[in-house]
């Protein structure tokens, strides 16, 4: 995709988005506040490795995640990682920005649940090497370093997202959907329009 080269300070916020809720478009808010980003690719991922349920289809997902961040001018959804072929892993993503992005300096914008296992993840030591680490986490938390996973704290350049914690996950907007009760206070409502049209997550 085509992004604008000139952009300096360029954000990575991965997830499954499935579907995308108030907590994501939050922590994509702050990222963009604190961090002054020029950019922020949103980037909804293919068929996740570490997650052991079949997701949503792509083109679901990126069409809720196009309507939930609407609002947020300098976030581009970003469908790279949905057309490559085989596994997709972030770090091949980051690389691929850094070349996009010459002049760049790339931030990895990351929920507490997946900064602490962030060495699991495919080639970490190559991810602290391409981005800052950007964790959310409440305002009077401990330093972002220990919000990290102990093996990638001591050598990650992070940072702490200040923001309060917001008790939303996909998760529990999919089981209350399968029940047929409302999540109107928990995703943007075009997204909660769009999850009607198209019948999604009816069952557990
Ligand atoms: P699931 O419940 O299916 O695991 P999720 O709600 O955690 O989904 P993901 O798409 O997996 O959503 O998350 C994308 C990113 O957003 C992750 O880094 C995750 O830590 C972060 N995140 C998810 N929910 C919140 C929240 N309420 N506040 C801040 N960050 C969040």
């Amino acid at each position: 995709m085509s992004a604008p080269s000139v952009a300096k300070r360029v954000g990575v916020f991965g997830g499954a988005f499935d579907p995308p809720h108030l907590g994501h478009v939050a922590l994509a808010q702050t990222a963009l506040k604190q961090l002054q980003l020029d950019c922020l690719h949103v980037v909804p991922t293919g068929q996740a490795w570490h997650k052991d349920r079949p997701l949503t289809a792509a083109a679901d997902r990126v069409a809720m995640a196009r309507l939930a961040f609407a609002g947020l001018a300098p976030v581009l959804v970003d469908e790279r990682e949905i057309m490559r072929t085989g596994a997709s892993y972030t770090v091949d993503t980051l690389q691929e920005l850094a070349r996009e992005y010459p002049q760049g300096e790339l931030f990895l914008i990351l929920g507490q649940d997946q900064a602490r296992v962030l060495s699991t993840w495919q080639r970490w030591s190559d991810i602290l090497r391409l981005a800052t680490i950007c964790v959310a986490s409440r305002p009077d938390s401990i330093a972002a370093s220990q919000l990290l996973d102990p093996k990638v704290g001591p050598q990650a350049k992070s940072v702490q997202l200040e923001m309060p914690r917001l008790d939303v996950s996909a998760t529990e907007i999919r089981r209350l959907l399968a029940q047929h009760c409302s999540v109107a206070p928990l995703v943007a409502e075009p997204v909660a329009r769009y999850i009607e049209t198209h019948h999604l997550y009816q069952t557990a």
